[in-house]
């Protein structure tokens, strides 16, 4: 512990307390029926008990039922919730109690905390790289029966796994459009013109075949969705293939400070109507795979001020931390609220650069944020809409990790948006 007293100005003081408590959190995660150990009114109530050295991750149960409500309610299909964007199991089970029951899975591990997380799930495991034996574990253990591959050699080791005539094989194709911060079909995905001899090689297993196909993350127009489908109706026309399920895959966007997106339903719109050309058996259905739009929106992150030096801020969570995500092209700075002694902290505003706890060079934020000039060591800044590609991207590098999770149960609470 001297060792990082001295090599990083903002070590965290009681950090060896921290641990004992931590490791004591992680008993009450394992042994308690819900996931979560504490809650709090409001992130006021829990600076003024806590006064918390390590960050805090307030969850919104409230925020994540409507979002997932208003999502489903309004998507003209099938709502997979993409568990890598949070795999939290309270945040799944919000997102459940809100009316998703379909969860996109990449692995054995978010199969089981889905099942875990809530009751009668639908899973599905949909990405073409599985570990040896996974696919026949899903099966055999979970009952998952959609599976997914883009490419011939992906048929073999599956059929030596599962029961393939009481499965939907997914061809994932790939499709590319500039509005697509993350182009996710760099790396998965067959070529359109490949699409018919793998649709015909699923049903030859006796498989039900379907496509799937995924735009992107941080998708800024609607117009993308459009042209997928498109491409996709044009595969099956012109192959005159029928397929009951098409899969349009995630990236419907979040608006961020700076970053602002078109509302979910003008995506919902284009799709609607983009669907109507693709050539569908009658029962035909679209599914959707949202990450971030379910996760992003209800959940926040209380950090702080460990350091100010001038407009150079130091905080006790950082890029290797629940700020991961902006390392990657996207939005580069969340909204926030900052606390003084338990109370909201206001005033003239000017620009700071945040930096995250760590000794390394590159663990500051992005973008400078406009803070209450008055800001100073102690305070703390609470990041909202920071749900979805955090929790899960956090590592303990330099000793720093939070495992402190908590829910804000105050109805009239909101996170910084
Ligand atoms: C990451 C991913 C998603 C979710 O993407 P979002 O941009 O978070 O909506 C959906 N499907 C697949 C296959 C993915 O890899």
């Amino acid at each position: 512990m001297p060792h990082r007293a001295i090599y990083s100005p903002s070590s965290i003081t009681g950090a060896r307390v921290c641990y004992v408590r931590f490791v004591a959190r992680i008993e009450i995660l394992m042994s308690a029926d819900s996931p979560i150990a504490e809650s709090y009114s409001s992130v006021t109530e829990l600076l003024a008990r806590r006064r918390p050295v390590q960050p805090v991750y307030c969850i919104y149960p409230g925020v994540y039922e409507s979002t997932a409500r208003e999502f489903v309610d309004a998507f003209p299909g099938r709502v997979l919730y993409a568990v890598k964007a949070n795999d939290h199991p309270a945040i799944i089970k919000l997102l459940h109690q809100g009316g998703v029951r379909h969860f996109d899975c990449a692995s054995v591990h978010e199969i089981e905390t889905v099942m875990q997380a809530c009751s009668d799930p639908t899973c599905y495991f949909m990405v073409p790289t599985r570990l040896r034996g996974a696919a026949r574990q899903a099966q055999r253990e979970f009952g998952v029966r959609h599976f997914m591959i883009d490419h011939l050699s992906g048929l073999q080791p599956l059929a030596e796994e599962v029961d393939l005539s009481s499965s939907v094989v997914f061809a994932r194709m790939a499709v590319h459009h500039s509005a697509a911060l993350q182009d996710l079909s760099s790396k998965f995905g067959a070529l359109p013109e490949k699409i018919p001899e793998l649709l015909l090689a699923i049903t030859k297993t006796g498989a039900e075949a379907a496509l799937a196909f995924n735009v992107g993350s941080s998708v800024t127009s609607p117009d993308a969705y459009s042209h997928a489908i498109e491409v996709a109706a044009g595969v099956l026309r012109d192959s005159k293939l029928r397929v009951r399920l098409v899969d349009i895959g995630g990236g419907f966007p979040k608006s961020y400070p700076g970053f602002s997106v078109p509302q979910l339903t003008e995506y919902f719109d284009a799709i609607d109507l983009a669907r109507k050309k693709l050539p569908m058996t009658d029962n035909g259905e679209i599914l959707a795979e949202p990450g971030r739009a379910l996760a992003a929106p209800g959940m926040s992150a209380v950090v702080e001020v460990l350091l100010r030096k001038e407009q150079r801020l130091y905080l006790n969570d950082g890029m290797y931390g629940i700020f991961w995500e902006l390392r990657f092209k996207g939005h580069n700075r969340y909204a926030f609220r900052c606390y003084r002694d338990g109370a909201e902290l206001s005033g003239p505003l000017q620009p700071f650069q945040l930096n995250g706890p760590t000794c390394d060079g590159t663990d500051v934020l992005p973008a400078e944020i406009e803070l209450p000039q008055q800001i100073r060591c102690g305070d703390y800044i609470e990041f909202g809409r920071i749900g979805a590609y955090s929790l899960s991207g956090r590592t303990n590098f330099n000793g720093h990790y939070s495992d402190n999770i908590v829910t804000i149960t105050g109805t009239d609470q909101n996170p910084p948006s």
